[in-house]
């Protein structure tokens, strides 16, 4: 069975393909396997509209069977932001280097006890006959003072995830996939998946 994953991002479509494949014994595509199609900009205020309207979307234009997620880091004396806004936080879209720095600046006052934050991902899943499923994967932890690490992406080099004593940077990428958001977000969807297809 064909199952889009509605991403252009290769390293995404390879992490879930290690996730999704063996337990729910599908073929997954990404968006450059398939006849382009208009994407409409990511407007939803919640990570769930935005997953949902993605996979919403590939239905749409494709007929396949669509997975979507949408992730980000929300910090606790940020009021859970940056959010659905993580990936543009300094004002440009896919800075790392200046969304992490602007986020470090923002809390640079704020005491140990009180840095709490977490990564969050939803995962959609859209049928072509409608049936729509959703579920949420959430790594806890909090952020550290000063960047560590050189593995993973985005914020990954400030954030220390609960019983870890290394950053996300430090971990190998089988080591954050067993405790992420996404991990534990697709490993949910890929049991919905195994049902539904
Ligand atoms: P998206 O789900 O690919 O749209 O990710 C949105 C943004 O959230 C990324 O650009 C990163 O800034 C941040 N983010 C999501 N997941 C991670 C992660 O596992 N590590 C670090 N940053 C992440």
């Amino acid at each position: 069975m064909r199952l889009l994953l509605a991403t252009r991002n290769k390293k995404k479509l390879e992490e879930l393909r290690r996730i999704l494949v063996p337990l729910a014994q599908v073929e997954l595509v990404g968006l450059d396997d398939v006849p382009e199609y208009p994407e409409a900009p990511e407007t939803g205020l919640t990570f769930a509209e935005n997953a949902l309207l993605k996979a919403r979307e590939g239905v749409k234009y494709t007929g396949l069977p669509t997975v979507a997620d949408d992730s980000g880091l929300a910090v606790d004396a940020l009021n859970g932001m940056p959010g659905v806004f993580s990936a543009r936080w300094c004002g440009r879209h896919g800075d790392d280097q200046a969304n992490l720095e602007l986020v470090l600046a923002q809390v640079s006052d704020v005491e140990d006890a009180h840095r709490g934050a977490s990564f969050v991902c939803a995962a959609a899943l859209v049928l072509p006959e409608g049936k729509e499923h959703l579920v949420h994967g959430t790594m806890p932890g909090m952020l550290l003072r000063a960047p560590r690490g050189e593995g993973g992406f985005g914020y990954d080099p400030i954030f220390l995830a609960e019983g870890q004593t290394r950053s996300n940077a430090e971990l190998s990428p089988s080591e954050k996939d067993a405790i992420s958001h996404r991990g534990k977000a697709f490993r949910a969807l890929a049991a919905v998946i195994a049902k539904s297809l």
